[in-house]
């Protein structure tokens, strides 16, 4: 069975992952909340695996607020909140022209692209506004899924919601989150990326630097 359709990974694949811009928005949203930013960045960066599948991001806010000894308003929690879905809307639309072109010449070239990504609940709002949006054919980001890479099931539902078998897909990722492993153990076959970070090094193979080489690999 020929390879169709394409799975990709979201951040550091397709757009930067954005971890010191995260880290500025995180200690703005502590000021607003009332509690000492540094704490507030750690405390985030440990629930991420929690964050992934929680569908509320305002109740993420005032949970850890409330860790760090603060009752933020709802006024300030809605505050806190406009400042991560403002960041989350900008790292979305951090897509070179050159990686919109390879998407669409992807297409051009007959394949079905899904998404699927390890993100949290405010980019399944901001998604549908975004650059890339239109060039996807399905999604499946954590959140409404309620499972995150490398679970299969997050996989699964990218290759459903495309109409075609695991085995039938190409996955492409950085390799965060064991994801590159999580692929491979459903069938889909692995390309890692290094254009933007080089996450997970052992992962076999030769990895692409840039997504025009992706075009000239699978076309
Ligand atoms: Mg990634």
């Amino acid at each position: 069975m020929p390879h169709t359709a394409v799975v990709f990974d979201l951040f550091n694949t397709l757009v930067p992952g954005g971890d010191g811009a995260r880290d500025r928005v995180l200690e703005e949203m502590a000021a607003v909340v009332g509690v000492d930013p540094a704490a507030f960045v750690r405390a985030h960066h440990r629930s991420w695996r929690d964050r992934l599948v929680r569908r509320d991001p305002a109740a993420t806010i005032r949970i850890i607020a409330g860790q760090l000894g603060a009752r933020p308003t709802d006024a300030e929690v809605a505050r806190a909140l406009a400042l991560r879905c403002a960041i989350g809307a900008r790292l979305l639309a951090d897509v070179t022209p050159v990686t919109l072109a390879a998407l669409d010449a992807l297409r051009a070239a007959g394949f079905r692209l899904a998404l699927a990504s390890n993100t949290t609940a405010e980019t399944v709002g901001l998604w549908p506004a975004g650059p890339l949006a239109a060039r996807f054919d399905a999604v499946a980001l954590s959140p409404e899924v309620g499972a995150a890479k490398p679970d299969p099931r997050i996989y699964l539902a990218a290759a459903a919601r495309l109409g075609v078998r695991p085995d039938q897909c190409w996955f492409v990722g950085d390799g965060a989150d064991g994801e590159l492993a999580g692929a491979a153990a459903v069938g889909m076959a692995v390309i890692r990326t290094t254009e933007f970070q080089d996450t997970d090094p052992a992962w076999p193979g030769a990895p692409i630097t840039a997504l025009t080489e992706l075009v000239a690999r699978l076309g």
